[in-house]
Parts: C-alpha cells; structure tokens; sequence
C-alpha cells in the first residue's frame, strides 16, 4: 500500500472547512488531513448581521471545531506564524514546525501572500 500523504488545510473558516470536509470523504484514512487554525470556534460569517440586530444569539452562529475530529479531521489550534515552501513545513506559534506534503491555503491575510506558491501542481495522485 503506497504511503500515506499529510495535507494541512491552512484557516478554518468556510472555504477551509469545505476544503478539509470535501478531502476526508474523497481520500483514503492512511492520508492525514490536518486543519490548522487559530480560533476555537467557527462563526458563519454572513450571520453576524442577524446576531447584530439580535435576532440570532452567538451559540446560533457558532460552531467548535473540535468537533472536526470525530470526522477524521486533525485540529491544530494555533496561529500559522511561516510557511516554508521549499522544506515544505509550516510554522504554528513559536517551535512547532509541521511537515506537508501539500498545503492548500484558506487564509484571507496578505501577510502570507507569498505561500501561494504552495498551490502549484504537483503530479502525484494521492487517491
Ligand atoms: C456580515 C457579513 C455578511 C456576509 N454575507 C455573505 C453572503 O451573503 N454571501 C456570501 O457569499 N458571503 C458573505 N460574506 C462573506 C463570507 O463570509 C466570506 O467570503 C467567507 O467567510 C470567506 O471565507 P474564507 O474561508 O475564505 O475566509 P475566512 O472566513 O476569513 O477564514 C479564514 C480563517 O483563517 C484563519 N486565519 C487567518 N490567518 C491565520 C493565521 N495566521 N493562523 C491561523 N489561522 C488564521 C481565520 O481565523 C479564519 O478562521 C459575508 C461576510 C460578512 C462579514
């Protein structure tokens, strides 16, 4: 059996958690799929609007992610502090460095601009 592959999901907001959901269905469990995110919960963003004029109360509009685990999806609390495309690790807080093979990235800050390299194609199946 080929060995398996870590793909780390970069931000859990709505795009990561599709990105991370929509992975551990398709690929088989010996490949890891880590999300790596810096808040406890997840918020449904467009739902602030009703929390605002208090038709929704923040339990309504929030979810844990911890809850991910139970679907085989690896949490990682923590803030990505550095992305290394050429070692292919990613830094969470200060000395926790996480080995990839891919990293897809969900985050919307311009400080981690130039990771997106990490998104270049790579050819090896991992289905
Ligand atoms: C009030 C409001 C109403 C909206 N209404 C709509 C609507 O009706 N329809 C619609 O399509 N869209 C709507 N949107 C926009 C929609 O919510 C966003 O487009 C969507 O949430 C973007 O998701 P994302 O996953 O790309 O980014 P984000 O939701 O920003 O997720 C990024 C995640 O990465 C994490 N992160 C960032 N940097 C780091 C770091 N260094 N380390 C660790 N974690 C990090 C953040 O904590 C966050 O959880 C609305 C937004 C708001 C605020």
């Amino acid at each position: 059996m080929a060995k398996g592959k870590t793909i780390l999901v970069l931000g859990g907001g709505v795009g990561g958690l599709v990105t991370a959901s929509r992975l551990r269905n398709k690929l088989p469990r010996r490949h890891r799929i880590v999300l790596i995110e810096r808040e406890a919960q997840f918020i449904f963003q467009p739902s602030l609007l009703w929390l605002i004029v208090g038709q929704r109360s923040s339990e309504q509009i929030s979810r844990p992610l911890s809850v991910l685990e139970r679907k085989g999806i690896e949490l990682v609390r923590g803030n990505i502090d550095h992305i290394d495309p050429e070692n292919r690790t990613v830094r969470v807080g200060e000395s926790s460095m996480l080995p990839t093979t891919w990293s897809l990235l969900s985050v919307r800050i311009l400080r981690l601009r130039q990771s997106l390299v990490l998104l270049r194609q790579d050819t090896t199946s991992i289905a």
